[in-house]
């Protein structure tokens, strides 16, 4: 029995393959790589049953990721976080199968562990030394933590208003930090030319192959969770879009494997803020690729991405399972995360926020049905953000005042 079954890397455009075992970037024709994996022999190796009795680390997968050697392996016990029914919240939104998959409570605080966590094992496996990625802060925070476990030196560059806990989570992690007075897409030419004259590693979005392996397992874990029954609609937040190119990747590979059913998918939909939405103009208009949004701006800071390099992908992945894509304003994210706050309990991030409002936005253009199963992504913890939340219902008191109830 392998560890791994993966077997090669494919270019989603031109077919080309390339090995797993040397570092790859991007193809020969630019466009970003998928992992493989032999999922035949993958299917007679390992059964679904089996995987609920192993440990609670989305490498509970990891015949279906693309580590072949368990000893490269840099874990902090990522994954399986919890997928909860929110009744309350269902309840003002007449969705009576509200679901929250919540990313807040997981290692770094952001759901970017994952693609860190099998992104830097594979990139030890394939014996990188140095890595450099721009980044809008968790990510960075999160290659910079597990690239200090593995022992491989990091350089991020981030905009001078990422949040301000994820510079502090590269520092201390002993990372080079570089701040830069621009956004996201200026810190990736700054990185370009470093990767260009030194030969490191380049870990931006989409260039690596491996972090979108990370990222598919929030598909595994809401198929496990949901006993491997299929739910009508994922919202996932949208930047780069990783993480809904990842989640489509894991339906397909698990209809492959029959773990479920083959005919119906969850109608994935793109969830980004009016600030900056390229996805759901171009998906408005019919496009196949995105264009650069100009001047993008929005609090939900990892969904700042003005042009992903992914972004064909995630068109092709809202459009095969009938999704959609949609824009959220600033004052409807902060609302829904004060919603799902003072309902719930979950101090969720802005960008989970977004996924709510979409939520409740659809439900009420009935694109979303009342007893549909509906899955909101919630990416991060509120409390890696605390500039976005106002707090002027606070008083301030002298140690003798009494407060009127
Ligand atoms: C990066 C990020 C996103 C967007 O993720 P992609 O998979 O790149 O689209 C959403 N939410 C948070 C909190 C993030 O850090
Ligand atoms: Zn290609």
């Amino acid at each position: 029995m392998k560890y791994s079954y993966v077997s090669h890397l494919e270019c989603p455009k031109c077919h080309e393959h390339y090995s797993v075992d040397e570092v790859s970037q991007l193809c020969r024709c630019g466009a970003p790589l998928l992992v493989r994996y032999d999922l035949k022999a993958a299917n007679s190796a390992f059964k679904k049953e089996e995987v609920k009795i192993r440990k609670n680390s989305l490498w509970r997968y990891h015949e279906l990721l693309p580590v072949k050697n368990e000893e490269n392996i840099v874990s902090l016990d990522e994954g399986m976080t919890p997928l909860t029914h929110l009744k309350k919240l269902g309840e003002q939104y007449s969705l009576t199968n509200l679901y929250i998959k919540d990313e807040g409570i997981i290692p770094t605080g952001s759901f970017k562990t994952r693609g860190a966590s099998v992104g830097v094992s594979k990139a030890k496996e394939i014996g990188v030394k140095q890595l450099a990625m721009p980044t809008n802060g968790n990510a960075g925070a999160a290659w910079a933590l597990y690239a200090a476990k593995a022992g491989i030196k990091a350089t991020i560059v981030m905009p001078l208003d990422a949040p301000n806990i994820t510079r502090k989570e590269v520092a201390v992690s002993g990372a080079d930090l570089y701040l830069v007075n621009g956004l996201i897409s200026d810190a990736g030419k700054i990185v370009g030319k470093l990767i260009a004259e030194q030969g490191i590693y380049d870990a931006s979005t989409l260039k690596e192959p491996y972090r979108i392996e990370g990222k598919k397992t929030m598909g595994y874990e809401i198929l496990e969770q949901f006993n491997w029954q299929i739910p009508d609609v994922i919202l996932y937040p949208t930047g780069g879009g990783v993480g809904i190119i990842g989640i489509y990747k894991a339906l397909l590979e698990l209809k492959v494997m029959g773990w479920i059913e083959a005919d119906k998918f969850p109608r994935l939909v793109a969830v980004q803020a009016e600030g900056c939405a390229p996805i759901v103009r171009a998906w408005q208009e019919g496009k196949k690729e995105s264009v650069f949004w100009e001047n993008s701006k929005t609090n939900a800071f990892g969904i700042n991405v003005p042009k992903a390099l992914g972004d064909f992908l995630v068109l092709e992945a809202i459009n095969k399972t009938n999704g959609c894509a949609i824009a959220i304003s600033e004052e409807n994210i902060s609302k829904a995360q004060k919603q799902v706050a003072e309902l719930e309990g979950n101090f969720i991030c802005p960008e989970g926020a977004a996924t709510f409002a979409a939520a409740r936005i659809l439900r009420e253009k009935d694109w979303i049905k009342e007893e549909e199963t509906v899955v909101c992504l919630n990416t991060g913890a509120g409390i890696k953000y605390p500039e976005t939340v106002e707090t002027n219902n606070v008083t301030l008191l002298q140690p003798d005042d009494v407060i009127q109830s």
